[in-house]
């Protein structure tokens, strides 16, 4: 089981990848879009550690709850009002003090519905939601093949980090890249690098 203090751990491991990748993250929105991608999480995810060592958290939703709206106040853009969303719909999902399998991809599967909802992006539109949808279906998987709350975790980051990867020959629908049209082809998208990272973090959290 994963409990608070993954949760919290997760903030920490987050802001880390976060701090570690800005450069990487700003050329891969510089090269579609304009630049700001690592900029806008960095401050977004340094301002959410602040907040979380000022705050007591009793459940794990309390943790999301606390990174949607700092994250919906500091980031801006088009990423800080999805990131928000996926954090504010994954705090619901997630009102208790430990999250089993099928836990973790409650959390996914309701962050998705966030993006979704917000963004209407589909698959292969690149976006974020390229590496979110595969992650939450990868844990589902585990979660229905009773594996742990670890090993759904894993599932999602390595699914992630593969539909990250599958964004760079697609043509990108939706945000600023799609105003490239064929252009955006042959490039990683932003948003989907950095979720692929933040998954990453979860999977460090829980270590
Ligand atoms: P902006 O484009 O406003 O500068 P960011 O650079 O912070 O915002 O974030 C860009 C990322 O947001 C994109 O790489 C993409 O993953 C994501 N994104 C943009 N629009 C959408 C959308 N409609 N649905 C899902 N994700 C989106
Ligand atoms: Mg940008
Ligand atoms: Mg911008």
């Amino acid at each position: 089981l994963l409990n608070v203090a993954w949760a919290r751990a997760w903030v920490q491991a987050s802001a880390a990848v976060v701090g570690k990748n800005r450069m990487a993250l700003i050329d891969l929105d510089r090269a579609i879009g304009d630049g700001d991608h690592g900029e806008n999480l960095d401050r977004g995810f340094t301002a959410v550690l602040a907040k979380l060592e000022a705050a007591e958290t009793a459940t794990i939703g309390d943790v999301f709850a606390l990174v949607a709206k700092t994250l919906m106040s500091t980031v801006g853009g088009a990423a800080g009002p999805l990131y928000g969303t996926a954090y504010l719909r994954a705090a619901k999902a997630a009102p208790a003090e430990t999250v089993d399998a099928a836990g973790v991809a409650d959390i996914l599967e309701a962050a998705v519905g966030g993006i979704v909802a917000r963004g209407k992006a589909e698959l292969e539109d690149a976006t974020m939601v390229d590496a979110w949808s595969p992650a939450a279906e990868a844990a589902r998987e585990v979660a229905t093949s009773g594996g742990s709350a670890r090993a759904a975790l894993a599932a999602a980051a390595t699914a992630a980090r593969t539909g990250a990867a599958a964004t760079e020959p697609l043509i990108a629908r939706k945000g600023r890249a799609s105003y490239l049209g064929a252009r955006s082809q042959g490039h990683r998208d932003p948003g989907a690098e950095s979720s692929a990272l933040l998954l990453q973090a979860a999977v460090e959290a829980a270590e």
